[in-house]
This record gives C-alpha cells, structure tokens and sequence, in this order.
C-alpha cells in the first residue's frame, strides 16, 4: 500500500513549522508498514493532483497568499476543486485554509479572490488573534480534542454549504465570535491551528489518514500505534491552555 501525498505551495505557504504535519502523516504510514511518497507544488510546478491520495496546504501571511495567487487562478483553482470534489483528503491552516473559500479582504480593504471551493470568506480586523487555543472537532470530523495555536488577523464566516470543523474550547478559532473553529466539507479539514498541528494531536492526524486508505483501498482501518508520548504532549497542552 502506498499514498501518495501532496505539499500545495511549500515555498510560500510553511509558517512555524506546518511541514512537520507531512513529516507526521509519512511516518505514522511507515511505522505501520505503508509507503508515503511526498510530492512537493512549489509556485510554477507543473506537477499535477490528479494522483493525489492527501493533499496539504500550510500558512501564509498576507503577502504571501497574494504572491501566489496568479499561479493559483492558471488552472490550480479547477484542479484542487475537481480533487475536493472527488472525495480527496485536504488539510489545509489558516492562509491556506483561507484560500479555499471565497475571497479574503484585509483589513486596509485589499481583497485576494480565493478559488471559492467551499462556502466561506475571511476579512481581516485590526486586531490579531493570537495565541495557544483549543477546540473539539465535530464528530463527523472524528470528535478529537485539538491542541493548537493560532495567529491570523482573518476572521471567517461560514455559509451554509459547509460545516465547521470543531467548537472553541479556549481561544478564537474562526472568528472568535461565534464560537466555530476551521471547516469540513466532504474529505476536507481546514483549521486555524499552526504549530504544526499533527505530532501532538495523532488521532486527528490518523482521522485523515484513515479517510485517505479507505477512499484509495477500500479500507481505512489503521494498526494502533504507541501514542504515550504524543498524548503527554497533548494532554499537558490541554491542561495548560
Ligand atoms: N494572512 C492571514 C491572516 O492573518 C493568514 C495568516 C496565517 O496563515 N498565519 O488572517
């Protein structure tokens, strides 16, 4: 068994550390015996995602998202869409996160058109919301308990066509308003937390893998694994936030 695993835009979108969630997932699948290849999408890569089987997008401030944005809307756009719709694994942290819904409007009123795959948009305020959060993903999201941190100026609204990803615990999520945090839609998790968010949160990082073996194989069950360090990690974390 092998999956084959997508970095979109290492070279732009990579705030603290949101690689290290590849180097989790690849590990996770070795450690159980199954192959990972990684397949970086650098700006201009012509790499396609029609082999994809996970797909992650990492963060990104705001110069950044607009930096990629013409190598996004030259046929990026109607490939991540058309994998979304297949049923195919996204995580995706806060500017990349961000870039699938519909648009995103900082604060002194620049707008980035997004790719509008799922049904949301983010505009800046003026203060940042900062800091180590938690949050209960839903359980059609695998009813895991995240630990995390946040840094975004970006606050998301939802619409109807999509759900959100878990309920705040402590922090801001997605807008520190209504109490929502990241979103799902079909096989996609798009989530605030950076940090990276997987080494100390395995149940989640397993949800997706699990999600991607059962679309590729037919079966996502996974052989348990010795957690003990990453829940101390996890729970000290949850005590303290
Ligand atoms: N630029 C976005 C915001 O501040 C995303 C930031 C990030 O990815 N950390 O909302």
């Amino acid at each position: 068994m092998e999956l084959n695993i997508f970095h979109l835009y290492p070279d732009v979108l990579n705030l603290y550390g949101d690689g290290g969630n590849i180097i989790t997932w690849t590990r996770r699948l070795r450690w159980r015996g199954i192959e990972a290849k990684v397949h970086r999408a650098p700006i201009g890569a012509s790499a396609s995602l029609a082999g994809a089987d996970l797909v992650f997008i990492g963060g990104g401030q705001d110069f950044e998202q607009q930096v990629l944005l013409e190598d996004l809307h030259r046929g990026r756009d109607r490939e991540i869409r058309a994998a979304i719709e297949d049923g195919v694994p996204f995580l995706t942290i806060c500017g990349g996160y961000q870039m699938l819904g519909a648009y995103y409007e900082t604060f002194d009123g620049q707008r980035c058109d997004f790719i509008g795959a799922l049904d949301f948009y983010t505009v800046g305020s003026q203060t940042r919301m900062i800091g180590n959060y938690k949050f209960r993903c839903t359980e059609a999201a695998g009813g895991s308990e995240i630990v995390g941190f946040e840094n975004h100026s970006g606050k998301t609204r939802l619409g109807s066509g999509v759900q959100p990803l878990g309920r705040v615990l402590a922090g801001f999520g997605n807008n520190g308003e209504d109490g929502s945090e990241g979103v799902h839609y079909k096989n996609v998790f798009g989530s605030y937390s950076h940090g990276p968010l997987l080494p100390k949160n395995p149940a989640f990082a397993d949800h997706l893998l699990s999600l991607a073996l059962a679309r590729k194989y037919g079966d996502g069950t996974l052989a348990p694994l010795d957690d003990r360090e990453e829940l101390a990690a996890h729970d000290e974390m949850f005590r303290k936030i």
